[in-house]
């Protein structure tokens, strides 16, 4: 049996080697290195592959966010509501442009934003709603651009996780993940689901001007060269890195799919365990797996991980501390306590194996242990 973990991207680069290849020797060879072809290319072929009218490449998924919030026009202590239980990237972005994050729980199944404690954060400085899609699934975004549209409030929606995770509306009108909101940022970093070999992000966004003023910022505020009419950013997404998303985007329908086909495996085989909750799927969202990530119950963690790890089987916990709790993010509106869904979830998540690559025989090792020893009574 080949080696388990959590993402190999060495299996996955071995079936595609040549168009990899190719594409980064082209690079070299045009020494085109930024802003070069190849992300012109990236950027076209994405937008068609995720019908949205702009898609604007950047350095990494955490400069999206902040370029994304840049051009919303925000003051300091204008209010951002993010749920709690996310990667630190979400809220830092926030923090760092001197606006207020606004935590909320989450829901205990599909772990997203709560809406009812999403309508009960909402102030009259609230100007900004970042809705995270945790783990591939999307947050509950028809009550979310509803709540938005409402109180005029703009939705940058944190798709990192959830490239190409439909949303279909009761209206029957589907969008991908990162394009329902006003603005959706996404991340290559290399274990996403479309992930890259270095760093590398891109902003999504329908709107002209919102394009416009984002595009500026990631490239110094600058529309007519060495012409700056506002404060921006360095983010760019480098050719090499537009090479090898421009050979991995037509796979990812099909990598989407092998991460269903091993979720399947696992719900399956987890199912009637009393220990594990499989995560709730939300009726309106497909979900890409980013992570498959168990609920513990009456299970030590750490000894489960330990024995899992001592067979081969590696695991890992996101995210073991929310937000609020968070030394950097202290604030003392919040305490232990205030948000018990996310602080339950970061005390009993476990996150397995996912990626492209796991085959019949690994999927069936892992489940074996899993359910073996969590029926064990430790
Ligand atoms: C990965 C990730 C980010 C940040 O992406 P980087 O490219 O690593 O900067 C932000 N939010 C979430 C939810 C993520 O998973």
């Amino acid at each position: 049996m080949r080696k388990i973990q959590m993402v190999d991207l060495q299996t996955q680069y071995q079936a595609i080697k040549p168009d990899i290849d190719a594409g980064i020797l082209q690079v070299i060879e045009s020494a085109a290195f930024v802003k070069g072809q190849k992300v012109a290319d990236f950027q076209q072929h994405m937008e068609a592959h995720l019908q949205v009218r702009h898609v604007i490449p950047v350095g990494n998924g955490t400069d999206a966010l902040q370029i994304a919030l840049m051009a919303l026009g925000l003051k300091p202590g204008d209010e951002v509501i993010t749920p709690t239980f996310t990667f630190i990237a979400t809220a830092e972005v926030v923090a760092l442009l001197h606006l207020t994050p606004v935590v909320v729980d989450v829901e205990w199944g599909t772990m997203n934003m709560d809406i009812a404690a999403l309508k009960r954060a909402i102030t009259p400085r609230t100007k900004a709603i970042v809705p995270v899609h945790l783990f591939g699934q999307c947050a509950n975004m028809e009550a979310i651009m509803e709540i938005a549209a409402e109180h005029g409030l703009y939705v940058v929606e944190d798709a990192c996780q959830a490239i190409d995770a439909e949303y279909t509306f009761s209206d029957g009108s589907v969008k991908k993940a990162g394009c329902i909101g006003h603005i959706g940022c996404t991340s290559f970093f290399p274990s996403k689901n479309l992930g890259c070999y270095g760093d590398g992000g891109a902003i999504f966004t329908d709107s002209d001007t919102l394009a416009e003023s984002m595009r500026a910022i990631a490239n110094h505020g600058m529309v007519v060269r060495y012409h700056h009419d506002r404060v921006g950013v360095n983010s760019r997404l480098d050719s090499i890195q537009a090479a090898v998303l421009d050979a991995k985007l037509p796979h990812l329908k099909d990598y989407t799919a092998r991460r269903q086909a091993a979720a399947a495996v696992y719900d399956n085989a987890f199912r009637n365990n009393p220990h594990l909750l499989i995560p709730d799927r939300l009726s309106a969202s497909t979900h890409v797996y980013h992570q498959y990530t168990l609920r513990l119950q009456g299970v030590d963690r750490e000894w489960l991980r330990q024995q899992l790890a001592d067979n081969g089987i590696p695991t890992m916990v996101y995210y073991p501390v929310p937000l609020h709790l968070q030394k950097a993010y202290y604030d003392p509106r919040y305490k232990a306590g205030d948000f018990p869904v996310a602080e339950r979830l970061a005390q009993s998540v476990l996150s397995l194996p996912m990626h492209t690559e796991l085959d019949e025989e690994q999927l069936e090792y892992i489940t074996t242990h899993v359910n073996a020893l969590t029926l064990s009574g430790k």
